[in-house]
C-alpha cells in the first residue's frame, strides 16, 4: 500500500497553543499515519508587527494544503485586531463550524448519569458577525445582523447531508424569529425548504430561549443542532459544559474545499508555559481531520486511545479533577494507541 503523506498547515497559536499543539502532532505521528506538517506561526505579536489578522505566509500555507490544525490565539477585547477565527472563517468560506459534543467515559461532569451525543452546526460566516458596526450619533450603536438566503441554505444542507451520510435520525434548528421575524425568519424558511427534502429526518424548530433550558433539563434528547452564527456561538459552549467543558470539545470550520479544525477554547494565559493544558480538545479536533484526510483507522485509533486515558481516570489533567501534566497525558493517550 502506497503511504499518502498528507499536507497541513499546522498554526500552534499562543497562550497554550503551541503546547497543545505539539501534543496533538506526538499523539497523530504516533498512529503511524503521515503528516507533512507545514507550520505558520501565528499569533498576537506577529499580528501586532505586521498589521495583518491573516499575514501572507498563513494564507499562503492555507491555499497549498487546504486543510489546517489550529491552536487558539489571544485577541484583544473591546478594541485591538479583528478576530482571526472570524478572518479564516471569511477568507476561505469555511460557512460550517461544525462540533460534536459527546460524553468522554469517566469524565466526572454534572451530566455523568446520561449519555450525550449531539453535533452542532453553526452557520459561520454572517449573523451579527458581519463586523457591520456603526455609531449613529454619540453613546448610540448599531450593529447589523445579517442573515442571506444563500448562506443558511448551504449550512442546512450541510447538516442534513451530514445526518444523511452519519445516519442522525434529528436535526432541530433553533431560532428567534418569534422577535427577529424578518431576519432569523428567513433561516427558519430555508431550513424548512431543505428539511422537505429530506423526509427519512426528523425535523424540529426550538427557539433558542427555550432551546437553552432543554438542552440542560434532557441533553439526551439532542441529536443535531443548526444554528445561525450568533446563537450557535453561545449554545455551542454551553452544550460543551454539558460534557466537562471546553477543554474536551473538538471543533471544524468547513468550507467546500478548505477545512480548519480548532480546539474551541482560548489561549488560557493564566496557565500558558505551565505544562498544565489540556489537549484533548485539540486532539480529538485532530481526529475530526483525520476523518476528513480519509484516514478512519488512525482516526479511529486515536479516539479510542483518548477515551481509554480517560476510562482509566489516571493520567487527567487539572482541569478535568487529575493531576498529569500536558506531556504524561499525551504519554498515556500514546502508550494507549492500538
Ligand atoms: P480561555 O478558553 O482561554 O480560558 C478560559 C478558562 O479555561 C481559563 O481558566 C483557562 O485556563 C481554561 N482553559 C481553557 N482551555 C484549557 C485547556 N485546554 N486546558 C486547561 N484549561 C483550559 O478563554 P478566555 O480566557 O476567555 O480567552 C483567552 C484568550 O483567548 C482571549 O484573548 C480570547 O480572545 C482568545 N480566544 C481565542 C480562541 C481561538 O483562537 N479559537 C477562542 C476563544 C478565545
Amino acid at each position: 500500500m502506497v503511504n499518502v503523506s498528507h499536507p497541513v498547515t499546522l498554526i500552534p497559536g499562543d497562550g497554550i497553543g503551541p503546547e497543545v499543539a505539539e501534543a496533538t502532532v506526538r499523539a497523530v505521528n504516533a498512529t503511524g499515519v503521515s503528516i507533512d506538517w507545514q507550520r505558520a506561526d501565528l499569533n498576537a505579536s506577529i499580528i501586532a508587527k505586521s498589521g495583518m489578522v491573516l499575514p501572507p505566509h498563513v494564507i499562503e500555507s492555507l491555499e497549498r494544503t487546504h486543510v489546517g490544525l489550529k491552536g487558539p490565539v489571544t485577541t484583544p477585547i473591546g478594541g485591538g485586531f479583528s478576530s482571526v477565527n472570524v478572518a479564516l472563517r471569511k477568507h476561505f468560506d469555511l460557512y460550517a463550524n461544525v462540533r460534536p459534543v459527546h460524553s468522554l467515559p469517566g469524565l466526572k461532569t454534572r451530566f455523568t448519569d446520561v449519555t450525550i451525543d449531539m453535533v452542532i452546526f453553526r452557520e459561520n460566516t454572517e449573523d451579527l458577525y458581519s463586523g457591520l458596526e456603526h455609531e449613529v450619533v454619540k453613546d448610540v450603536v448599531t450593529s447589523l445582523k445579517v442573515i442571506t438566503r444563500t448562506a443558511s441554505i448551504r449550512i442546512a444542507e450541510y447538516a442534513f447531508d451530514f445526518a444523511k451520510k452519519a445516519g442522525r435520525k434529528k436535526i432541530t434548528a433553533i431560532h428567534k424569529a418569534n422577535i427577529m421575524k424578518l431576519a432569523d425568519g428567513l433561516f427558519l424558511r430555508c431550513c424548512r425548504e431543505i428539511a422537505q427534502k429530506h423526509p427519512e429526518i426528523e425535523y424540529k424548530e426550538l427557539i433558542v430561549d427555550n432551546a437553552s433550558m432543554q438542552l440542560v433539563i434532557r441533553p439526551e434528547t439532542f441529536d443535531l443542532l443548526l444554528l445561525p452564527n450568533l446563537y450557535g456561538d453561545i449554545v455551542s459552549d454551553l452544550a460543551a459544559g454539558l460534557v466537562g467543558g471546553l477543554g474536551v470539545v473538538p471543533g471544524a470550520n468547513m468550507g467546500d474545499g478548505d477545512a480548519v479544525f480548532e480546539a474551541v477554547h482560548g489561549s488560557a494565559p493564566d496557565i500558558a508555559g505551565k505544562g498544565l493544558a489540556n489537549p484533548t480538545a485539540l486532539m480529538l479536533s485532530s481526529v475530526l481531520m483525520l476523518t476528513h484526510l480519509g484516514e478512519h483507522a488512525a482516526a479511529k485509533s486515536l479516539r479510542s486511545a483518548i477515551e481509554r486515558v480517560y476510562s482509566e481516570q489516571k493520567h487527567l489533567t487539572q482541569d478535568v479533577g487529575g493531576k498529569a501534566t500536558t506531556d504524561e497525558f499525551t504519554d498515556a493517550v500514546i502508550n494507549n494507541l492500538h
